[in-house]
């Protein structure tokens, strides 16, 4: 027997040349899995609008979802106008559900912080001006994000893709209004941290993801990741929680749903 459940992937780089041979069979795969929408997160302006007419062009059989942003990794190649451009679309395109992925990554030693951090804000308060839940990228920064998001909170919360930081973060991203990303790293044992984590924060909090191409699960290391793959996710999540799959798959929809204000 078939057994899979209505899922959202909350952050899959469907538009990444990764995808570029076969797009609408991964679609179509992860479909077979119940992942019935994707939302695809904004990496850097050049790519914005071939992400946006992707969705539209491509044979799919579930709903995508875009935001757009610029994430921390490429802000250098980017330029002060790049910024009246994000606005000009999250002014003009409805379909556009979050500022996103942004945010700071301070393990990246090759991106000036005080670049990241100036993207950032800049982002933080194009999610304010246009009342848009933002994608953040956190990585050893949680501290400096919290501390932005106190001062200014945005209104519309967010979500906290491939959370890996402590409860005690975890605990101040919920009450900031961010639901928090779990995703292929919950697969690996040596996670252990993460995986606690997953177990124990309120059901309400959490959102699934794959972040695919990239974070492939445990026993695909070094293969492309696909969204099909949420199903795994969730199967994790249901054991480390000792909840059943079917509790987690509408939870997590809902969450999503209720975050990014899909399906409107
Ligand atoms: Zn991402």
């Amino acid at each position: 027997m078939t057994n899979y459940f209505p899922l959202i992937d909350s952050h899959c780089h469907l538009d990444f040349p990764e995808f570029d041979p076969d797009r609408s069979q991964v679609l179509t795969a992860a479909f077979g899995k119940g992942v019935e929408a994707i939302c695809i997160p904004g990496t850097e302006s050049d790519r914005w609008e071939p992400l946006l007419q992707m969705c539209t062009d491509i044979q799919k059989p579930m709903k995508l979802f875009v935001a757009l942003g610029i994430h921390p990794w490429f802000v250098s190649q980017h330029e002060p106008n790049d910024l009246q451009r994000l606005a000009k679309r999250l002014e003009t395109n409805d379909h556009i559900v979050a500022v996103g992925e942004a945010g700071l990554d301070f393990a990246l030693q090759s991106v000036n912080r005080k670049a990241q951090m100036l993207w950032f804000t800049e982002q933080l308060e194009l999610a304010r001006q246009f009342d848009k839940p933002v994608i953040l990228h956190a990585r050893k920064a949680h501290d400096l994000i919290l501390k932005q998001l106190r001062q200014k909170p945005v209104n519309q919360g967010g979500i906290v893709h491939a959370f890996s930081g402590s409860e005690q973060q975890a605990c101040q991203y919920i009450e900031q209004g961010f639901c928090l990303g779990f995703g292929g790293s919950i697969t690996y044992p040596r996670a252990r941290k993460t995986r606690a984590l997953a177990a124990s924060l309120p059901l309400s909090s959490i959102v699934l993801e794959t972040d695919a191409p990239d974070t492939p699960l445990c026993g695909f290391q070094g293969q492309r990741n696909e969204p099909a793959q949420l199903a795994v996710v969730l199967e994790t999540l249901a054991e480390l929680r000792q909840e059943t799959k079917a509790e987690i798959a509408e939870a997590t929809r809902l969450n999503t749903i209720k975050i990014l204000s899909l399906f409107p």
